[in-house]
């Protein structure tokens, strides 16, 4: 079908920042994100698509024909749209975090991708939200202890999920607790330094794994104007079980429609299916 793929800022997407992929099925010993990523690239090319670098700053919707332009000025016209923009993890903004995400020594954003390389370790975790109470719960089935960090005196989630992880015997919470520091030996975390905002004293809370579940931004804006988003900008299904959005002839995959499971595995099935829905949306219309 010759399709035409736009990359954006991030060739190969997010896999290309994470070292070992232990959990996509058909690797026995595991792959690197990125040697992922390449293979990934060369079997859809040995498939005609037409691979671009550059990314997409404006779309209009509103025809038969879908328009985008991409920001080297150039105008697609296409009959189909599979959005797979995705979504990015938002972090603390420190710089010591920063540092050790960077150099792979510690720092993560997704503790169902990372939490198996802290078995029997200390990880701190921050986030008040429903999603940190289940990575925290996930990490505690790994870790030796989880701290989790919740800057009010409160959680965010649902009160069944705050009840489940503060029933677990090895998960510690800390409320009224920031951090301050993420702290290392240069080439891996080690601690992190921590100020409770209600008595005002610091503390460092030892750790080798320092995880941030404080929510993902969608990558959706450039769509906002045609395509139905959730409050928190994800994508909204037109029809559950299909990839269909609002908008006949354009399709969404991945984490920009997923707020759940963010996985390589189901960024890839939803991916199949709009590749389907795409086929059959053109075999209907021609
Ligand atoms: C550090 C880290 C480790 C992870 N480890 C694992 C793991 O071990 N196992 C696992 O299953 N999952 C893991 N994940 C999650 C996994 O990476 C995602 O679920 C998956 O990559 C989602 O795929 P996607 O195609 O929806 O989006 P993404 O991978 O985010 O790709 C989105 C793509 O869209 C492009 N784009 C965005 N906006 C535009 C635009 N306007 N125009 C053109 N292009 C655009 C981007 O450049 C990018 O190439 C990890 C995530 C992170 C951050």
């Amino acid at each position: 079908m010759k399709p035409v793929l736009y990359q954006g800022l991030q060739p190969g997407g997010q896999l290309t920042t994470t070292n070992e992929v232990e959990n996509f099925p058909g690797y026995p010993t595991g792959v690197t994100g990125p040697e992922m990523m390449v293979q990934l690239e060369e079997q859809a090319k040995r498939f005609e698509t037409d691979v671009r670098s550059g990314f997409i700053t404006k779309v209009d919707f509103s025809g038969d024909v879908h328009k985008c332009w991409s920001d080297d000025g150039k105008e697609i016209h296409a009959d189909t749209i599979i959005i797979s923009t995705g979504a990015s993890a938002k972090y603390l903004g420190l710089e010591s975090e920063q540092k050790y995400l960077q150099l792979g020594g510690g720092v993560s954003a997704c503790a169902v991708c990372d939490g198996f390389f802290y078995r029997g370790h200390e990880v701190v975790i921050v986030g008040a939200g429903d999603s940190a109470c289940e990575e925290a719960h996930y990490l505690s089935k790994l870790c030796k202890k989880v701290t989790m960090l919740v800057r009010k005196d409160e959680f965010r989630a649902s009160k069944i999920m705050a009840e489940r992880v503060k029933a677990v015997e090895n998960i510690e919470i800390l409320f009224n607790t920031e951090t301050l520091e993420v702290m290392g030996d240069g080439e891996v975390v080690t601690g992190a330094k921590v100020f409770n905002n209600a008595t005002k004293e610091e503390r460092i809370v030892p750790c080798t794994g320092f995880f941030v579940a404080i929510g993902h931004k969608p990558n959706t804006d450039v769509f906002k104007d045609y395509i139905n988003l959730d409050e928190t900008g994800y994508i909204k299904y037109e029809q559950p079980g299909t990839s269909k959005t609002n908008v006949p002839g354009v399709f969404v995959a991945g984490d920009a429609a997923d707020k759940t499971y963010r996985q390589a595995i189901t960024a890839a099935g939803t991916g199949c299916m709009a590749a389907l829905d795409a086929e059959r949306y053109l075999a209907a219309k021609h």
